[in-house]
């Protein structure tokens, strides 16, 4: 309940004249009526937006020879996502012209351009193939889907996959976790949802958060007036509470699957719409001029009162489940089905004296009327008294211990209450209908009210956590920094068996402190480190407060992370080959206004070609003007920690460790300056490695160490044969200062 169940599709362009093609994605879940298309520029981005749909199914189009070879790369596209069951149907679907025109038709418009995609026939194609597959091969009702939305890339933070993965964004991305909680995920931290809509909402929200910075205020001064106003909190996650899901209610009864049940339900939720969009409008008056998103929320909700009291007034509560039975319809709603019931209780009352008469007239005492489905009316008598029965009683059934009898009294009797029973179920089911209908003709306004209702029980929820778990708002805009001071990771921090959590401070530009090398022994929290950063910045995008003292944001375009080795078998790829494929997405797509994550970069091969590699990394993106981006750099190399000597844009950071004895104490906090030793042997000691492995690990590094720098101090490996003078000029200045320590 609390996920979307979608069926996907992509197409794909005919090659531009540069040779790229360009993707569409689009997804439709039957069950709430939702149809949203995306765009994507390349073949990474459309495998990214795939998964990130995660659909059951898929459509491609069918390899028949045209279209140059799009129907095979469709197929590629779907099984790089890891789609599981893909269905081939007739590429002429697909056709961006005729796609187009279906959609018009289906939604009543004379162009597509009010659903932002009347610049995009590719994602008409897409969502019209959908459409067609669901309508004409599974032949599927889709009237209830009245709009098409386009995920706008423009607005939102790309975050791919991996990051998604990576970051814990959302439960189960980590494999094999199948907590039932999902407390492991932010998604898990933050949902306090009271609707099932509402938990599908805010997964989504995660997924994509905004770039836009009015966009994003406009979330953050929401929460902030619900945070400043509990009463109205409580009041509107109450009312929430009672909602359950109207928008696939909704999607049933349109698709005319709906039951009286199904019809209450809107009902009752209708009736609660007052309720929560007067706390809604309550709580944007709590911060002067934060109201706008509640107040455009609150004027979604379309609280339907006629037809909710119609509903009421017309069907019995509780309901039973179908309409076969009847008993559906209230007393008092049509005259003639009342009519019709009172024959039949009349008819009951005559059977009950018919009996008392018969068992007079013939002296039997244990004469009896019954009915069953079979026979209908009879005279049931024992067989002890049968031989007593008058002539005027036609024989029916004869059973062990008793006779059946009908007399013609008693069948025509019969034939008025089964004709009245028809006739009322029949009655039932057309006022039943009618009322159906009416929910229907709505089903627009009640679409958009289940939408509101679902914004408003995402930021509720949001505010909720943001009292619960002591966050604060972050100050967003459009400027290159990220502030945070005493930061805390959202997931880590909630974990029952944690230590007590640090909170550390960051502080990142795209000038000074671009890149910050990270640097400290093994389990010292690097790791935690940067990804709290990163979960910060999404967090904030989101529209949530975050878990700090205080947080300035810069808006990002997009998080990268390269994190930790991941194998991804399944596509028969080796651990390393995977890391330098998305270290070399990260190069080839970041942008200044990026941030990345770079964890452990290199330490899948051999040290020195993982050295070698980081650095050229770091410097790539540091000297390249078009990618340089927000980066934590977390390595347990410290060598690299030389790298803030060449690259101004560059500072050293460590985990704190206080050196006990010969043992160490991890402290967990993160300072500027690097760290000045690896204290790997020191990690494999606590670890209870022998002491002869010890001592001698320890001369090792005395000797390798000792050929580490040249005399004044330079890191060796990273001379570059055709540097320049000045970068040796820089290099020399600022070793001095740095290696003081060696
Ligand atoms: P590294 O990447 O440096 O090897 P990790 O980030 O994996 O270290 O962290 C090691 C352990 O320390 C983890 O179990 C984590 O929960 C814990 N930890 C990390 N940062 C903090 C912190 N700020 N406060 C408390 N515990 C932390
Ligand atoms: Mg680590």
């Amino acid at each position: 309940d609390d996920r979307n169940n979608y069926l996907a599709a992509v197409a794909v362009s005919e090659p531009c004249r540069g040779g790229g093609r360009r993707y569409a994605a689009a997804a439709l879940d039957l069950s709430t009526g939702e149809l949203v298309a995306e765009m994507a520029d390349g073949e990474e981005e459309a495998v990214s937006a795939l998964r990130r749909i995660a659909p059951g199914e898929g459509i491609v189009p069918r390899d028949d020879g045209t279209g140059e070879g799009s129907a095979e790369i469709c197929a590629r596209l779907m099984q790089s996502a890891g789609v599981r069951c893909v269905t081939p149907v007739d590429s002429w679907l697909f056709d961006a012209e005729s796609a187009v025109a279906m959609l018009e038709r289906h939604f009543g418009v004379r162009s597509l351009d009010g659903f932002g995609c009347g610049g995009e026939p590719l994602a008409a194609a897409a969502a019209g193939a959908l459409l067609q597959h669901v309508r004409d091969n599974l032949r599927r009702d889709i009237s209830h889907v009245r709009r098409i939305r386009m995920a706008d890339s423009s607005g939102r933070m790309v975050l791919d996959d991996a990051a998604c993965r990576h970051l814990d964004l959302l439960p189960g991305a980590r494999e094999n976790t199948s907590a039932p909680e999902y407390a492991d995920s932010l998604y898990g931290v933050l949902n306090a949802t009271r609707t099932p809509m509402g938990a599908r909402l805010l997964y989504r929200w995660i997924q994509r958060p905004l770039c836009d910075v009015d966009g994003i205020n406009g979330r953050l001064d929401a929460v902030e007036c619900l945070v400043k106003d509990r009463k109205s909190l409580t009041a509107l996650r109450t009312v929430l509470g009672e909602v359950r899901d109207l928008e696939r209610t909704i999607a049933r009864i349109s698709l005319g699957r709906g039951g009286p049940r199904d019809v209450l339900a809107v009902a009752s939720a209708l009736k609660r719409v007052p309720a929560a969009a007067e706390a809604v409008r309550g709580a944007s008056a709590a911060v002067p001029g934060c109201g706008s998103l509640l107040l455009r929320i609150a004027g979604d909700m379309d609280p339907l009162p006629e037809l909710s009291r119609e509903i009421e007034s017309k069907l019995n509560d509780p309901a039973p489940a179908g309409i076969s039975e009847g008993g559906v319809i209230r007393d008092g709603v049509d005259p003639e089905l009342d009519d019709l019931r009172s024959a039949a209780s009349d008819a009951r009352a005559w059977i009950a004296a018919y009996q008392a008469g018969e068992v007079e007239k013939t002296g039997i005492k244990t004469l009896k009327v019954k009915y069953n489905k079979v026979f209908g009316y009879f005279i049931e008598v024992s067989a002890g008294q049968a031989a007593n029965v008058p002539e005027r009683y036609i024989r029916k059934q004869t059973m062990v211990n008793g006779e059946r009898f009908t007399t013609p009294e008693l069948k025509e009797r019969e034939e008025k209450i089964s004709g009245a029973a028809a006739r009322a179920l029949e009655l039932e089911q057309s006022i039943f209908e009618k009322l159906r209908a009416e929910v229907v003709a709505q089903t627009v306004p009640i679409q958009t009210t289940a939408r509101a209702l679902a914004e408003a029980d995402v930021l509720a929820s949001l505010a909720d956590r943001a009292l619960a778990l002591g966050y604060v708002r972050p100050r967003v805009n459009g400027g290159d920094s990220i502030i945070i001071e005493g930061g805390r990771h959202p997931v880590i921090e909630q974990l029952p068996d944690a230590e007590r959590f640090v909170p550390n401070d960051t502080r990142l530009d795209c000038s000074g402190r671009q890149i910050m090398v990270i640097t400290g022994p093994n389990m010292a929290g690097k790791s935690t480190y940067i990804r709290q950063v990163a979960m910060i910045v999404v967090m904030a995008q989101t529209g949530s407060f975050v878990p700090a003292d205080s947080a300035e944001i810069g808006v990002v375009d997009r998080v990268f992370t390269r994190v930790g080795a991941s194998d991804d078998l399944v596509r028969g790829r080796s651990t390393f080959m995977v890391e330098m494929q998305e270290t070399a997405n990260i190069l080839n797509n970041a942008t200044p206004r990026s941030l990345i994550v770079l964890d452990e970069i290199g330490r899948g091969t051999s040290t020195f070609d993982g050295i070698s590699i980081a650095w050229a990394v770091a410097e790539y993106l540091h000297n390249t003007a078009s990618v340089k981006a927000k980066t934590l750099f977390a390595t347990h190399y410290h060598e690299l920690t030389a790298l803030a000597a060449t690259l101004s844009g560059a500072v050293n950071c460590s985990v704190m460790v206080k050196e006990r004895g010969d043992g160490i104490v991890f402290l967990r906090k993160i300072t500027d300056g690097a760290a000045d030793k690896s204290y790997g042997i020191a990690v494999a000691k606590l670890a209870g490695m022998p002491d002869t492995v010890i001592e001698r690990a320890g001369e090792i590094l005395t000797n390798l160490e000792s050929d580490e720098f040249s005399e004044n101090g330079k890191a060796v490996f990273a001379e570059s044969r055709n540097r320049n003078r000045r970068a040796k000029k820089i290099l020399e200045d600022r070793n001095l200062l740095l290696f003081e320590g060696y």
